[in-house]
């Protein structure tokens, strides 16, 4: 059986250390970490997300401020507030909520931000950076599983690694960071064939499908490190990973959890990375 990850006792640690650090910061320096989150529109799981990253920041004594902007918001006017926000010396980190309302070009309003702001790492300066081993900002849900997996003392260095899921926010940045952590990377996708013989080569099988529990027990090596990174709401309103928890956990060496496992390791690594563009 099992042992299971526990996300919220690590995340609440990490936070509980930034929060430290940014006291730190402040007596040493007089420097207060600052996140801007800007939203555009009323998404409601948005809206969740940010109120989250509120909260956390005040807990941590972080200075926080969200700029609410409506869907009709024309591009030009989402580029100058970020122009703002970028010259603006008490905001170290700026995220713009995505999604976006399809007017809005994604890549033209990353590309607007301040790389050294840029706390999701989605910006081709720190995708460049981490492409060639050296990152500054890492991606903040791929940074949350590496972090997971130091805490837990597992051990990366020569494992073979299977990553389902190749985006830009998780299987592509978590397989660069993987392979900067030395481990032998693999990144499956919806071409894959016999997807099942890949993954059960897998001495840490990382699912970031957005196919709800599509990882059976059958495609989990004995004692495989299961991480499920996938968030998906059933028709019945439960909330399940990628990863068939109950079956997959009877063979996995550790297992993650959904909720309580990567997803909120993220907020924790969004603040460790305004900590660090303040500092
Ligand atoms: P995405 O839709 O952008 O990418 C999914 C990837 O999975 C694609 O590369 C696709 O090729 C692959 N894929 C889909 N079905 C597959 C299949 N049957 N077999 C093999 N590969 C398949 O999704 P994303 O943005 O990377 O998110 C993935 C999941 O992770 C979602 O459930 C999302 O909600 C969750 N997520 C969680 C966090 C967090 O924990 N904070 C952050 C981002 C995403």
């Amino acid at each position: 059986m099992a042992i299971v990850i526990d996300g919220k006792a690590i995340s609440r640690r990490i936070r509980a250390e930034l929060k430290e650090e940014a006291l730190r910061l402040k007596g040493e320096r007089g420097v207060v970490p600052g996140l801007a989150v800007v939203l555009v529109g009323e998404d409601p799981a948005s809206q969740v997300y940010v109120r989250h990253k509120e909260n956390a920041c005040a807990e941590a004594g972080f200075h926080s401020r969200t700029l609410r902007l409506p869907s009709t918001t024309a591009q030009q006017t989402l580029l100058n507030e970020i122009r703002r926000l970028n010259e603006d010396p008490q905001i170290h980190g700026i995220l713009v909520q995505l999604p976006l309302p399809d007017h809005i070009s994604v890549d033209a309003v990353t590309e607007a931000i301040d790389p050294r702001k840029d706390v999701d790492g989605f910006h081709p300066w720190n995708v460049g950076r981490l492409f060639s081993g050296h990152p500054w900002h890492k991606a903040c849900t791929p940074a949350g599983i590496i972090e997971l997996l130091d805490r837990s003392a597992i051990e990366i260095e020569g494992r073979e690694a299977v990553i389902v899921g190749r985006s830009n926010i998780v299987g592509k940045p978590l397989a660069l960071l993987l392979l900067a952590r030395h481990a032998t990377v693999t990144v499956c996708h919806t071409r894959t064939r016999n997807l099942a013989e890949v993954t059960l080569r897998a001495d840490m099988l990382f699912a970031a499908a957005g196919k709800p529990e599509m990882i059976r027990a059958e495609m989990v090596r004995d004692g495989a490190v299961v991480i499920d990174v996938g968030i998906n709401r059933l028709a019945d309103g439960r909330l399940v990973g990628d990863v068939a928890f109950a079956e997959c956990a009877e063979k996995a060496s550790y297992i993650t959890p959904v909720p309580g496992g990567v997803g909120v390791m993220t907020i924790a690594m969004l603040m460790k990375n305004t900590l660090q563009a303040a500092k």
